[in-house]
C-alpha cells in the first residue's frame, strides 16, 4: 500500500477506535467503587420492540404503563440503536459487549464460530463476582447459540433442545404462551433467591411473529377493526412469500396485532416488577430495558425484520433504572452493545479489555447525570435476508452500503429521520467518508478478532432437529 494511503487508513482506524469508545472510556472512567454495587441486576430484553411503540418514547395509541413507570424512574436514551436488525447478532453483542463484526455470531444457520474463552461473557463475570445468574426467555436463535449460556447457572432459554426445566419453576405453566411462561418462571426464581445477589436476564419473545395477543390486551384501535379475532393475519403467507403485498386492511390488522402484543408484554413486565417490590428487592435494583431490534411495516417496502437496516429496525428502547440516579432523558446517540460495559461498571467489575474496547460504559453518564461523549461513528448491519448491508451513522448522517450490488445510500437523519430521501449523489465527500469509516471498521474488527482468537471459519453443520425448529418458526424455508 502506498505510504500516503496507508497513513490515511491508519488515521481513519484511529478515528474508529475513538468512535468505538476506547479514548472516551479511558478518559472518563470513574472509580468503580464510587457507588455500592446493586444487590440485583435485571436485564429485560423484549424481542422485536420498536422504540416508537412505547408511551415513554412518544406512542399515544399503545398503552404501556408498566414500562413507562419504570422509564420515568430511569435514565432513558432517546436515540439507542441496535447493531443488527435481527436477534442473534444483536443479543450476542449485548452479552459480549462486542460488535457483530467482531464476535461473528451472524449466521442464519449454525455455521457461526465458537466464542473462545478470551471472550468473557457478562454472565461469566457476574457469576465470578458472586451473583447468582439466571436467564429466562424464548427465541430459537438465542437457544441455538450454545456459548450464550456460559456463566448462567440457571439457563432456561426456550425452546429447549436438550434438558427439562425443573418442575418447581415450570409446573402449571403453558410454554406455548411464551410471555406468561417467561414472567411466571422468572417470578418463581426470584422468590427462591432470599437475599442472595443475582443477575437475571429475561428475553421476551413477543411482540415477535406470530402476532397472537390475548383478547384482553387488544389495543382500542385493534378492537375496532372489522375482524380483530383474525389473530394471525396473513403472516404465515408473508413468511413464505417475501414479496407478498398485503392490502390496507391486512396492514392495519398486522399493526394492531403487533401493538396489542406489546401491551401484553408490558403487563408481564409489570408483574415481575411487582414481585420484586413484594420481595423487597426493588429498592437497590439495577434494571435495564431494551430490545434486540425493531420491526418494519412497509416504511421501505418490506415487513418484519432482518431484511434491511433502516431505523425502524435499529432504533430500540434503552432505559436504565438505578437508585443512584435521578430520572432524565439523554439525546446523545448510543448503541446496545454498551449494555455489557454499563452493567459490569455498575457492579464495580474490572473492565474486560475486549468489552470496553468495543462499546463504552454508559454508567458514568448515568450516575453523574451528564450526557455521554458523542461517538464519532456508530455501526450496524448484518442483515439476515436479502442483500448483506453495513451502515454507519456519523454526525447527522447515516451511510448504507449494500455489499453485493455495491449500492450506497446516504441520509441526513436529522432532517429526514424516516430515511426517505437519499442525498448521496449531491454529497460525494460524505459518501467517501462513509465508505472510509466502514472500511476502517472492517479492518479494526478483523484485527480485534485476531487478538481475541475468534475463528473466521464456520462451525458445525446444522442438525436436523435445529433445522426443524427454525422451519417451524418460519426462519428456514
Ligand atoms: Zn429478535
Amino acid at each position: 500500500m502506498p505510504r500516503a494511503r496507508s497513513t490515511r487508513v491508519l488515521a481513519v482506524v484511529g478515528l474508529v477506535l475513538i468512535a468505538c469508545g476506547v479514548g472516551a472510556w479511558l478518559l472518563i472512567r470513574p472509580p468503580a467503587a464510587s457507588k455500592p454495587a446493586p444487590g440485583c441486576v435485571i436485564l429485560i430484553t423484549i424481542d422485536t420492540l420498536r422504540a416508537d411503540r412505547l408511551g415513554c418514547y412518544g406512542a399515544r395509541r399503545v398503552r404501556t404503563p408498566s414500562l413507562d413507570r419504570l422509564a420515568a424512574e430511569s435514565t432513558l436514551f432517546e436515540r439507542a440503536y441496535s447493531p443488527s436488525p435481527w436477534t442473534k447478532p444483536a443479543v450476542t453483542s449485548m452479552l459480549t459487549g462486542l460488535d457483530p463484526a467482531v464476535h461473528g455470531i451472524v449466521s442464519g444457520g449454525q455455521d457461526d464460530p465458537p466464542l473462545p474463552g478470551s471472550v468473557e461473557l457478562l454472565a461469566e463475570r457476574m457469576h465470578d463476582a458472586g451473583y447468582r445468574t439466571g436467564a429466562f426467555g424464548y427465541n430459537p436463535y438465542v437457544a441455538m447459540v450454545e456459548d450464550l449460556r456460559r456463566g448462567f447457572r440457571d439457563y432456561f432459554i426456550m425452546p429447549r433442545l436438550d434438558a427439562e426445566i425443573p418442575l418447581d419453576l415450570y409446573e402449571g405453566i403453558d410454554p406455548r404462551d411464551t410471555t406468561a411462561a417467561i414472567s411466571g418462571i422468572t417470578e418463581r426464581w426470584l422468590a427462591q433467591r432470599g437475599d442472595e445477589r443475582f443477575f437475571c436476564w429475561m428475553h421476551f419473545y413477543d411482540p415477535h411473529l406470530p402476532y397472537d395477543p390475548p383478547k384482553d390486551y387488544w389495543t382500542d384501535d385493534h378492537r375496532s377493526q372489522p375482524d380483530p379475532a383474525a389473530s394471525r393475519g396473513p403472516t404465515e403467507e408473508m413468511h413464505s412469500q417475501p414479496f407478498y403485498r398485503p392490502d390496507d386492511n391486512e396492514r392495519r390488522q398486522l399493526r394492531g396485532l403487533y401493538d396489542s402484543e406489546i401491551q401484553y408484554v408490558d403487563d408481564a413486565v409489570g408483574r415481575v416488577i411487582a414481585t420484586l417490590k413484594r420481595l423487597g428487592r426493588y429498592e437497590d435494583a439495577l434494571i435495564i430495558v431494551s430490545s434486540d431490534h425493531g420491526e418494519e411495516f412497509w416504511e421501505h417496502g418490506g415487513f418484519e425484520h432482518g431484511h434491511t437496516a433502516y431505523d425502524e429496525l435499529l432504533h430500540v428502547p434503552l432505559f436504565v433504572r438505578t437508585p443512584h440516579a435521578a430520572s432524565r432523558r439523554v439525546a446523545t446517540a448510543v448503541d446496545t452493545p454498551s449494555i455489557y460495559a454499563t452493567i459490569a461498571d455498575a457492579c464495580g467489575l474490572e473492565p474486560a479489555e475486549h468489552a470496553f474496547a468495543t462499546a463504552p460504559s454508559l454508567w458514568p453518564s448515568i450516575v453523574e447525570g451528564v450526557d455521554p461523549a458523542p461517538r464519532d461513528a456508530i455501526f450496524a448491519g448484518f442483515t439476515l435476508y436479502w442483500e448483506p448491508q453495513r451502515t454507519v451513522r456519523f454526525g447527522r448522517y447515516k451511510f448504507v452500503h449494500k455489499i453485493i450490488s455495491n449500492d450506497v445510500e446516504l441520509y441526513d437523519i436529522e432532517a429526514d429521520p424516516g430515511e426517505t430521501t437519499p442525498i448521496g449523489d449531491a454529497n460525494p465527500a460524505l459518501v467517501k467518508r462513509g465508505r472510509a469509516l466502514l472500511e476502517a471498521h472492517r479492518a479494526w474488527a478483523e484485527e480485534l478478532r485476531g487478538r481475541l482468537r475468534i475463528s473466521s471459519e464456520g462451525g458445525k453443520e446444522m442438525g436436523e432437529a435445529r433445522k426443524k425448529l427454525l422451519r417451524s418458526h418460519g426462519y428456514l424455508k
